[in-house]
């Protein structure tokens, strides 16, 4: 796997189908840097920061979190720095530890072959909450780049959130767009919230969380669609 150079400030270590790895992505401003999601297991993440020290780039001080699924956030004991996470994404991840202390991993490893595959080397299930839990909206000064981190309305999940990267014009959406896990619908009403939240930024690229980055046209026609 490589890491890839997006835009001026932005770069990501691709999604992956087989172990159901999201996009991490990496944000790098004169002062600070922070990764969009956290990864699937402790191994996704020190592969994507192995990847960051080999191009020189500073290991992220921050981790915002996209939505509690598993994929994105089972690796953050091992984030470094502070991660944050909305309101809600922190109340499922809550349940997610305690479903692993009621049953075991057992919980999530029958959910499919792509996590029994990212835990088949016996690499220990950790999950814990998030450092920072925010509502609504925050905006991040990261030197000479903005990032805006926006609670949305999606049909994917309850607890989406978007991070703009304002010089860039580019927007990580995590897996908003998609319908609900495992088979749901992708409601209406929520896909139009989302919609208009995506226009509102005025981004021109997107960045899904298992897919490659695309033009927002793209993201939008594929979400009303
Ligand atoms: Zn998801």
């Amino acid at each position: 796997m490589e890491l890839r150079k997006l835009s001026e400030h932005i770069w990501y270590m691709p999604f992956e189908e087989e172990r159901d790895r999201p996009n991490l992505g990496y944000i790098k401003g004169d002062k600070l840097s922070i990764a969009v999601d956290a990864g699937h297991s402790e191994a996704h993440i020190r592969e994507f920061y192995a990847l960051l020290r080999k191009e020189g780039l500073p290991l992220p001080s921050l981790t915002v979190i996209t939505h509690w699924h598993w994929d994105h956030t089972f690796a953050m004991h091992a984030a470094n720095g502070l991660t944050i996470a909305n309101k809600t994404t922190n109340a499922h991840i809550l349940e997610c530890i305690q479903k692993i202390e009621n049953n075991g991993p057992d919980a999530f490893l029958n959910i499919g072959d792509s996590i029994r595959k990212e835990y088949s080397g016996g690499q220990e299930m950790i999950v814990i909450p998030a450092d920072i839990v925010f509502e609504g909206s925050l905006t991040i000064d990261l030197g000479g780049c903005t990032v805006n981190i926006l609670q949305t309305e999606a049909p994917h999940t309850d607890d989406s959130t978007l991070v703009y990267v304002c010089e860039d014009k580019t927007l990580f959406i995590g897996d908003a767009t998609c319908p609900q896990f495992p088979h749901g619908d992708r409601d209406k009403k929520l896909a139009n919230a989302l919609a208009d939240k995506i226009r509102s930024t005025g981004a021109v690229t997107c960045v899904e969380g298992h897919w490659q980055p695309v033009e927002t046209e793209d993201t939008l026609n594929d979400l009303l669609s």
